[in-house]
C-alpha cells in the first residue's frame, strides 16, 4: 500500500520517507530501530551526581529565555521533582519555550547536581511518564524521530495484515511470534524479551526469503541443460604427466568435480575458491582440456589486460606438447588485429581466447563455445551472474575462479547459487612469506632489507593508498615515495612508479620493464592487487597499512612468494594496530578473511560494494550465521517439497527467475 495513504502523510513528507527508500507502509513498517534507548525514570534522591539518568517533574514556573549569542541560549525553570524544587536548565531550545507550561508533567534527561540542587537537561520528552524503552531510528534533515514513530505507530494500529513470509509449520516448529505482532514489538516494545521474540522471527523471515531466491536459482541452473560430453581420461592423465610438479589432493578433487560437471548433462556453474598462488589456474587449464578433445571451444577472462596476457603467456606454455590454438584478445589490439580474432573465433580456427571483459562483446561470435572461464570474479554479484548466464543461445559451462577466500557463511549468501570447490591446501615447496609491522621510525630497517634483496638479484613492489601528496593529509603517497626512495638509494636503483590514473600503455609498458627485470622496485597504489605474478619479486612494503582491510593486505601480500625464493612483507604503520598483527600470525587467506569478517562486519568487506540484493533489513550474516544456515536448509525443503505452492508470494519470486516453466 502507498504510503500517501497514511493519515497525517502528504506530498512533503512521502519525499521525506521517499529518500530513506520508503514507498509502501510495508516499507515504513520494516525501517526497523537500529538500538533501543532503555528509559527507566528514577527519585532524583537517589541519583549520583555524573549518572545521566531519567526523572519526572512538574513545571513550577515559566521559562525564561537567555540568549548568549547567535545560535546559543538556554532555558531556565523551576521543576518539582519528586518533592525537590530544582532549578532545570537547557541548552538551545528557546524553540520548546511554548510548550513548557506550568504544571504540566515531563521527563528531564541530564545531570543532577545536589549541591547546587540544579539540573543540567540534555533532553526533555512530553510522551514518557513510565519507564520505557525507546526505538531509536536512522533519520534525515527534516525528520523527527517523534513523528517518524507516529507514522509508524498509525501504520501498525491500521491492523494491515502484513503478509507473513514465513510458513505456518515452520512459525509453529520454532515457536515464531506471527507477524504483525513482531512488527508491533520491534518498534514498540515494553520489554527487552519482546525485541528479541521480534527479531529471533524478522531475522529469520529474511533470510528464509532470501536464501529461498537463491536455493531456486541454484536448483534451476542444476536442471538447466548443458553440454553432456565424453571425457577422455587418458588424455588428461597424460596432461598431468607432462606438468613439472603433482597436484595438490585439493586441487585434484576440484578436477574431480569439474569433470563430473562436464560429463553430466547438467550446466556446469562452480566457484573455484582458493587462496592467491593455491593453483587454480592449472585446474582451469584441464577443464579447457577436457572441453577441448570433446570438441568444442572455450574462453577465458580476466580482469584486467595485464592479467591476461600473463594467463595467455601461462597456458600457452602449459598446452606446449597440444595442439590447441590459443589467442589473446585485448583492448588495445587494432581493429585489423581483433577483426581477423573475429573471424578466426567465427570459424573455430582458434580453440581457446583469453582476454577482458571485452570478450562478452557483442562481435565475439563462437562457432561452439561449450566453456567460459572467469577468473577473479568475485566482483559480480548475483544479479551480474545471471545476466551472463541468459547470454546466447547455447549454454556453455561456466567456471569462476576466485582467490577470495571468505567465510562459509558469507560463501552461501554471494555464492550460494554456485557449486563450491575449494582449494584450501597450498603448493607445498612454497616457503611462507616473512611479515612484519613496522613503524616509519624503523624504516631504516626496513631500507636495509630492501637493498639486501636488491643486492641478491630480486625485485621489490611498494603500495601506497594514494597517488599524490595533495589527495589528503600527511600519507605517504607514491609520488612522495618516489623521492624518498631515490633519495634513500642514492638514484642508483631504478625505480618506477605506476598508478590508477596512468594510460594503459604507459602502465603495461612499466609491467613489462618490471617483469624483464629491468626496473628494481615498483612503487603503485592497489592497481597490482589483482594476479600478476612477478616470480623474481621477494619483497612487498605497504605504507600507511592501516588504511587497508586485512583481506586487501593479504591479496597484495600474495603478490609475492611466488616462487622457491623467501619472500618478505613489511607493513609500515605509525598506529599500534592490533589489525594488522593478524597478518604477522597467518599466511592463511581463510584463516585472515575470518578475521576480517569479525572487525569490520558485512559492510565491505573485501571491498565487495553490497549490491542491491545483499542488503539485509535486519539480518547481519555475520552475528546470524546460524539462523542463515537453518533458514537456508529449511527454504530448500520448502522448494522441493513444493510447498510453496499455497504461498503467492514465493509463487512470484519464482515466476521472476524463470524457475517454473
Ligand atoms: P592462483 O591460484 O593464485 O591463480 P596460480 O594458478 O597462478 O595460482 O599458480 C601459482 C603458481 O604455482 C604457478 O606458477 C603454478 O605453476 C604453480 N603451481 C600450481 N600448482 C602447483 C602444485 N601442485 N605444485 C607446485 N606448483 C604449483
Ligand atoms: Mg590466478
Amino acid at each position: 500500500m502507498n504510503i500517501e495513504q497514511l493519515n497525517g502523510i502528504g506530498p512533503k513528507n512521502k519525499n521525506l520517507l521517499n529518500k530513506l527508500n520508503i514507498n509502501t507502509i510495508e516499507d515504513l513498517l520494516t525501517y526497523y530501530p537500529y538500538k533501543y534507548l532503555d528509559i527507566k525514570i528514577v527519585n532524583i534522591n537517589d541519583a549520583n551526581s555524573n549518572d545521566t539518568i531519567y526523572v519526572k517533574g512538574t513545571i513550577v514556573t515559566i521559562p525564561k529565555v537567555y540568549y548568549i549569542r547567535r545560535n546559543f541560549n538556554y532555558l531556565s525553570f523551576v521543576c518539582d521533582i519528586n518533592g525537590n524544587m530544582v532549578n532545570v536548565k537547557i541548552f538551545n531550545r528557546a524553540f520548546l519555550k511554548n510548550n513548557l507550561t506550568v504544571g504540566r508533567v515531563i521527563v528531564l534527561v541530564g545531570k543532577y547536581d545536589k549541591l547546587k540542587n540544579s539540573f543540567m537537561a540534555s533532553d526533555i520528552k512530553f510522551n514518557i511518564v513510565d519507564d520505557k524503552i525507546e526505538a531509536k531510528y536512522h533519520l534525515i534533515n527534516g525528520l523527527k524521530e517523534n513523528t517518524l514513530a507516529k507514522w509508524i505507530n498509525t501504520a501498525l494500529e491500521s491492523k494491515l495484515n502484513i503478509e507473513d513470509l514465513v510458513p505456518n509449520d515452520l512459525n509453529e516448529k520454532y515457536g515464531f511470534i506471527d507477524k504483525n505482532m513482531a512488527l508491533k514489538y520491534i518498534h514498540e516494545p515494553k520489554s527487552f524479551d519482546e525485541i528479541k521474540k521480534a527479531k529471533l522471527k524478522l531475522i529469520y523471515e529474511e533470510l528464509f526469503s532470501y536464501t529461498f531466491k537463491i536455493n531456486a536459482l541454484k536448483v534451476k541452473n542444476k536442471k538447466a541443460l548443458g553440454i553432456k560430453r565424453n571425457i577422455d581420461e587418458e588424455k588428461v592423465t597424460d596432461f598431468l604427466n607432462t606438468l613439472s610438479f603433482k597436484l595438490t589432493e585439493d586441487q585434484l578433487t576440484t578436477i574431480k568435480d569439474i569433470l563430473e560437471d562436464m560429463a553430466t548433462p547438467h550446466r556446469m556453474n562452480r566457484l573455484v575458491l582458493g587462496d592467491v598462488g593455491s593453483g587454480k589456474t592449472i585446474v582451469a587449464v584441464v577443464a579447457i582440456l577436457t572441453n577441448f578433445y570433446a570438441g568444442f571451444q572455450s574462453t577465458f577472462m580476466a580482469p584486467t589486460e595485464i592479467l591476461a596476457k600473463q594467463h595467455y603467456e601461462a597456458i600457452k606454455n602449459y598446452f606446449e606438447q597440444e595442439n590447441i590454438k590459443v589467442a589473446l584478445l585485448t583492448g588495445h589490439m587494432t581493429a585489423k588485429e581483433k577483426q581477423s580474432i573475429y573471424v578466426d573465433i567465427a570459424s573455430g580456427n582458434i580453440d581457446l581466447v583469453i582476454g577482458t571483459h571485452a570478450l562478452i562483446n557483442d562481435k565475439v561470435i563462437f562457432k561452439n563455445l561449450g566453456l567460459v572461464v572467469i577468473d577473479e570474479q568475485h566482483l559480480f554479484g548475483v544479479k551480474q551472474r545471471n545476466a551472463l548466464q541468459e547470454k546466447g543461445t547455447i549454454v556453455p559451462d561456466v567456471l569462476y575462479l576466485s582467490a577470495t577466500p571468505i567465510p562459509r557463511s558469507y560463501a552461501l549468501c554471494l555464492y550460494g547459487d554456485l557449486d563450491l570447490s575449494m582449494i584450501k591446501t597450498k603448493p607445498k615447496m612454497r616457503k611462507e612469506i616473512i611479515t612484519k609491522v613496522r613503524s616509519e621510525k624503523e624504516i631504516k630497517d626496513v631500507l636495509f632489507k630492501m637493498l639486501e634483496e636488491i643486492k641478491a638479484g630480486h625485485q621489490i613492489f611498494v603500495v601506497s593508498p594514494l597517488i599524490d601528496e595533495q589527495e589528503e593529509g600527511n600519507l605517504n603517497s607514491v609520488l612522495k615515495l618516489k623521492e624518498k626512495l631515490d633519495m634513500a638509494f642514492q638514484n642508483k636503483v631504478n625505480i618506477a612508479i605506476i598508478h590508477g590514473k596512468m594510460k594503459q600503455k604507459e602502465k603495461d609498458a612499466i609491467m613489462q620493464e618490471f617483469l624483464e627485470g629491468k626496473i628494481k622496485i615498483l612503487i603503485s597504489t592497489t592497481v597490482i592487487e589483482v594476479g600478476i605474478d612477478i616470480p623474481n619479486a621477494t619483497m612487498m612494503v605497504i605504507f600507511n597499512a592501516e588504511r587497508f582491510g586485512l583481506a586487501a593486505l593479504h591479496q597484495l601480500r600474495g603478490r609475492v612468494g611466488r616462487n622457491d625464493l623467501q619472500s618478505y612483507c613489511y607493513l609500515i604503520s605509525n598506529f599500534d594496530n592490533m589489525r594488522l598483527k593478524v597478518m604477522e600470525e597467518s599466511t592463511d587467506g581463510f584463516y585472515i578473511s575470518e578475521k576480517d569478517f569479525e572487525q569490520r562486519g558485512q559492510g565491505d568487506l573485501f571491498g565487495i560494494k553490497q549490491s542491491g540484493d545483499m542488503i539485509f533489513k535486519i539480518a547481519n550474516i555475520r552475528t546470524d550465521s546460524r539462523i542463515l544456515l537453518q533458514a537456508s536448509g529449511d527454504s530448500l525443503k520448502f522448494l522441493t517439497s513444493q510447498e510453496y505452492s499455497k504461498y503467492p508470494y514465493y509463487k512470484q519470486i519464482l515466476t521472476e527467475i524463470d524457475y517454473l516453466d
